[in-house]
């Protein structure tokens, strides 16, 4: 059969055939090969094709790996939706920030596509046993697609990977081993194990169909943003058709070993060489603190990265020590393509930006996907991507194994009922035990603005983040009745109020004995006058900017004040 695609060593340029268990460039005998496909037909014949194709990886299938989608595996792989994060763009004056919601995968991680890839391509070849290395998603991806296939499937876990997390594995009857080491060294144990049984491995950035399989995320992203956004205007040339699809202006995500980025980077490539997109987007690669190497590498602007021997994160997803050449090549292609950067955040950034996903977007993620929202944040902040910009997020994995570390204690209210009281009197155990259900003794905070949205989302900010009893007054009247009632830890004050504006407000609330000593945090959507400022001289604790204002600002100003 005569194949769509050949791969080209990175190396020395020769072209091949593909076959899954030839690993080296038959003339150099390198390692880092591409697969290639005939760009010049496709460009036509692909958006015709796509019209009649469900939203699935699949729809891609001339651009992937594989001869024939196979029906008996596919698990419904792809097709995952793009958010636009409405609440988090608000709150970060980021108005068009989207979210691909990688979480809606088969197994819950964007690696369901690199396995379904994979495993079909494993299948076409007639292999029947394979061997991975893992953090943890990938094992749980290569097994349900392995259990489909009945393909063997052996895991090489590192000690890090949580234990909820390894029994996911091992449901799909593959065989776990347990490494207790770093990644790094079980995936050194996992080469060495299929090397001497002749077993296929997943070599991450090498090995073809895992790359293939990534770049399905920059095909979906470029044409669900062009339905979403419609097309960019550059990419409109004059009167000739726009181009249907978009690139967005970065694509953020966190990074352990790097494929992901790789993939995407390439998908993005192939769709401008397409000229189904006008230009390459940047990518930014979010890492921890305490497992950067390419952060490092980055920041020193070098082209290797130096191996984090004993990383030291929580985050076992993302405790890839050693990227080698992946860094290299991604350090490489963003410096003459469409740019990027590579960021670090602590763990502690990660856990909080959790709480703030699911507070204000309904999204549960797990701590390596909040790493790419901290990091995001910390951009953002620092000015290296803009607010204006169209950025996406690669939303991937679940919070489950996670949750006894993040949450702390006191995170559940307990009801319980003796089984005697519960048998004889029912209704008086009940009540009984629900009047233990106390109201904690949180900070008071009441917030006073005339519009509806503006409070919501201070208090949005304010729930993400921490625990607070909120009180709401849209006019003046309201905010001192309430203040007087609750006397609350702190009042946010809104100036510009009809009838009674936040100036009278002030002046009444410091009148009366009962109120004048409450903080005052005044927000407001204008410059103040030099006599408007020397009003509030001595009334008010901070004055802040409305919109646009970083969670952290107003956050650590209310902190302060409530303590
Ligand atoms: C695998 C994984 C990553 C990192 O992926 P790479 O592209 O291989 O660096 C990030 N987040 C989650 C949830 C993952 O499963
Ligand atoms: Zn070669």
């Amino acid at each position: 059969m005569k194949s769509h695609f050949y791969v080209k060593c990175l190396d020395c340029g020769l072209e091949a055939p593909y076959a899954p268990l030839s690993v080296n460039c038959s003339r150099c005998g390198g390692e880092w090969r591409e697969a290639r496909y005939d760009y010049a037909t496709l460009k036509t014949s692909l958006p015709q094709k796509l019209r009649e194709r469900p939203f699935i990886l699949w729809r891609y299938q001339e651009l992937l790996p594989v001869h024939a989608p196979n029906p008996d595996i596919t698990l419904g792989e792809g097709g995952t939706p793009l958010i636009r994060a409405t609440n988090l763009g608000m709150m970060l004056g980021c108005p068009n920030l989207f979210i691909k919601d990688e979480r809606q995968g088969p197994t819950g991680s964007f690696k369901d596509r690199q396995a379904a890839v994979t495993i079909a391509a494993l299948k076409e070849a007639g292999i029947t046993e394979a061997v991975i290395a893992s953090t943890g998603n990938v094992a749980i991806a290569y097994s349900a697609y392995a259990a489909r296939a009945g393909i063997k499937l052996w895991a090489f876990l590192t000690s890090l990977v949580p234990a909820e997390k390894m029994r996911e594995v091992a449901i799909y009857g593959t065989q776990v081993v347990k490494v207790t080491a770093s990644y790094d060294q079980a995936k050194q144990v996992a080469a060495e194990f299929a090397r001497q049984r002749g077993l296929y491995l997943d070599r991450g950035t090498r090995s073809i169909p895992s790359v293939e399989a990534m770049k399905t995320v920059a095909f979906e992203i470029a044409e669900q943003l062009g339905s979403i956004l419609g097309p960019s205007q550059a990419a409109s040339n004059g009167n000739a058709n726009p181009i249907p699809w978009r690139a967005p202006d970065w694509y953020v995500q966190a990074v352990s070993g790097g494929l992901g980025p790789v993939g995407v980077q390439k998908g993005f490539h192939e769709l401008h060489k397409m000229g189904l997109i006008d230009r390459i987007p940047a990518i930014a690669g979010v890492q921890t603190e305490g497992c950067a190497p390419m952060v490092h590498a980055w920041r020193e602007q070098s082209k290797t990265a130096r191996p984090i021997r004993s990383p030291k994160t929580h985050i076992a997803t993302l405790s890839t020590g050693t990227p080698g050449r992946t860094y290299t090549l991604l350090q490489e292609r963003f410096l003459q393509g469409g740019g990027g950067t590579f960021e670090s955040v602590s763990d502690a950034e990660a856990f909080r930006a959790m709480h703030v996903l699911a507070k204000m977007e309904g999204l549960s993620i797990e701590p390596a996907a909040a790493v790419a929202f901290a990091g995001l944040f910390k951009l953002l902040r620092a000015g290296k991507i803009n607010s204006t910009d169209v950025i996406v997020v690669n939303c991937t994995g679940h919070t489950m194994p996670i949750e006894p570390i993040i949450l702390g204690k006191g995170w559940a209210r307990n009801v319980v009922l003796s089984s005697q009281t519960a048998y004889d009197t029912p209704e008086e155990g009940l009540l009984a035990a629900l009047s233990r259900v106390t109201e904690d003794k949180f900070p008071k905070v009441l917030i006073v603005d005339d519009h509806p949205e503006a409070r919501r989302l201070i208090m949005r900010i304010m729930q993400s983040q921490g625990n607070y009893t909120l009180f709401e007054a849209s006019n003046g009247l309201e905010a001192i009745d309430l203040a007087q009632r609750q006397h609350p830890n702190l009042i946010i004050l809104d100036l510009m109020m009809p009838e009674m504006d936040g100036f009278a407000v002030l002046d009444a609330l410091k009148e009366n004995p009962d109120t004048a000593d409450i903080p005052v945090i005044v927000v407001t959507a204008r410059e103040l006058t030099a006599q408007e400022k020397q009003r509030l001289h001595g009334q008010i604790e901070s004055l802040m900017q409305k919109g646009g204002f970083m969670d952290d600002e107003l956050l650590n100003e209310i902190r302060s004040l409530t303590k």
